[in-house]
């Protein structure tokens, strides 16, 4: 039978702040494990926590950019387990009163998301289960780095606007300068909760919520694969279990983890050493005065102030580090469509498959070579080789021009002088041209030009033509 696939999904982003949630302690990824940890994150007795104000503020910014109402009133719970992961067997979260409520995110399809709510919590440890002689090893660098959760109504219909969901949350959110959003690393995951209804029914069906998903890859998969079984389950009469289920990624498929946790199973109850806060109408305005330009309206600019096609304006911002460097350099030099161009051409071929999310040449250095491409002073072909060096190399542009014997060194003597013959030992042509045979000055320009390669720009040789020939009028 066919079913509606119904879809809500929880979406973890690691805050970029310095420091983590409730201690001073470094949040930077990639540390040796347990050089980032003291007595609060790992939950020593007496040990009191201090809110982090900068994660809050991250998330106020968050809220503001997906449409929500911020409370103005928040205040943080307890939320406990027992795990190693969790030195503390309890996580500061926040259950009754999130710092956001009430969002929408609109996905290309034209189905609006709405958000429950974003709230802030702290990140557990990570446990590695690899053999260590039938050890598992605990690093609780990541305890109580800052999170925000983003929770959707179930309102998405398939895998592709899942996933479309996730990319646009962590494009805005890296925009927003308040998470990397590098899946990789695990600074966002998503819990995907999925059900399917008979189709056009208003009834949700039983879901299951598939935990802890770090790729777009795996997001997909583990849908494709859950709508296919719980379909078969209900073709077969059978009812589909409500329960949490993990993703195996080299199978493809998903499996039983345990039943569905209910929030009571966690013994929610007020954190008693975190005051509650309220905010001000200054604490959000200044929130929303750091939200920079968000990707549409990078897209808006691109067209309306640089004159860039719609389709040159999406392919720019499509990553945020690829925009800031094109926007670095055309506040350098604003030739916004040229520099638009040798950028997608030279520099996004370049970085399009490495992880680092850095254009490893100093904007100054490309507009530089943006600069003498347009002026003739190097011609296009070599201003390649030159980002090609840069790239590999490093140096300064127009250093590697003179080492290469790139630069143009224009001799308009020469170039009158050539022009001159060309057109006396062409009369014919030259009469041609005067009858009304237009094309012929491209054929002089083309002849000079191969001639005089290195030695004239096409500009210089286009002037010296044009007088040349002005000297020649019948
Ligand atoms: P819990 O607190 O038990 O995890 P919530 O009601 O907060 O449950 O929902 C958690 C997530 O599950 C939300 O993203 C929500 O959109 C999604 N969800 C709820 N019901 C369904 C359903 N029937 N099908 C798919 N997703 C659902
Ligand atoms: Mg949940
Ligand atoms: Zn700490």
């Amino acid at each position: 039978m066919n079913y509606d696939v119904v879809v809500g999904l929880e979406i973890h982003a690691e805050l970029s702040t310095n420091t983590k949630a409730f201690c001073t302690c470094s949040a930077d990824f990639g540390a040796d494990p347990n050089t980032h940890i003291c007595p609060v994150c790992t939950g020593q007795p007496g040990a009191l926590p201090i809110i982090n104000h900068g994660a809050v503020e991250y998330a106020i910014r968050a809220g503001l950019t997906f449409d929500c109402d911020i409370n103005r009133y928040t205040k943080f719970e307890r939320k406990n387990y027992f795990y190693p992961d969790l030195p503390k067997a309890y996580q500061i979260s926040q259950l009754d009163l999130p710092i956001c409520v009430n969002g929408k995110v609109e996905l290309s399809t034209g189905t609006v998301v709405r958000i429950n709510n974003i709230h802030l919590e702290e990140d557990a440890g990570k446990l590695f289960h690899d053999d260590f002689y039938g050890q598992s090893l605990a690093d609780y660098n990541r305890c109580s780095v800052p999170l925000i959760e983003i929770v959707t109504e179930p309102d998405m219909h398939s895998a592709e606007e899942a996933v479309e969901f996730v990319s646009k949350i962590g494009l805005y959110l890296k925009y927003l300068n308040v998470c990397d959003a590098k899946m990789q690393e695990g600074s966002i995951r998503a819990d995907v909760n999925i059900s399917i209804k008979e189709k056009g029914s208003e009834k949700l069906g039983n879901r299951t919520e598939i935990k802890n998903l770090n790729s777009f890859r795996s997001i997909q998969r583990a849908i494709e694969y859950e709508v296919k079984r719980q379909s078969e389950i209900l073709d077969n009469g059978g009812t589909v279990v409500q329960e949490t289920r993990k993703f195996d990624d080299t199978m493809g498929t998903t499996s039983s983890m345990r039943s569905k946790e209910n929030a009571n199973d966690y013994r929610y109850f007020p954190e008693p050493d975190i005051m509650s806060i309220v905010f001000t109408e200054e604490d959000i305005e200044e929130a929303r005065r750091n939200i920079p330009l968000l990707p549409h309206q990078r897209v808006d600019k691109y067209i309306n102030e640089y004159g860039l096609t719609d389709e040159d304006a999406r392919v720019l911002t499509l990553e945020k580090y690829l925009s800031d460097f094109y926007d670095e350099t055309v506040a350098i030099y604003p030739q916004y469509k040229n520099v638009s161009n040798l950028f997608q051409t030279e520099i996004m071929r370049r970085v399009k498959d490495t992880e680092e999310e850095v254009v490893p040449i100093s904007a100054e250095g490309f507009a530089k070579v943006c600069e003498m491409t347009d002026k003739n002073i190097v011609n296009r072909n070599d201003a390649k080789t030159i980002i090609r060096i840069m790239f590999e190399e490093g140096g300064e542009p127009e250093e590697i021009a003179k080492a290469n014997n790139f630069i143009v060194v224009e001799d308009a003597g020469e170039t009158e002088k050539f022009i001159e013959e060309l057109l006396d030992s062409n009369p014919d042509l030259v009469k041609q041209y005067f009858d009304g045979k237009t094309n012929m000055f491209g054929f002089f320009m083309g002849q000079t030009n191969r001639a005089l390669r290195g030695k004239a720009t096409p500009t210089l040789v286009r002037e010296c033509l044009e007088k040349a020939l002005d000297k020649r009028k019948p």
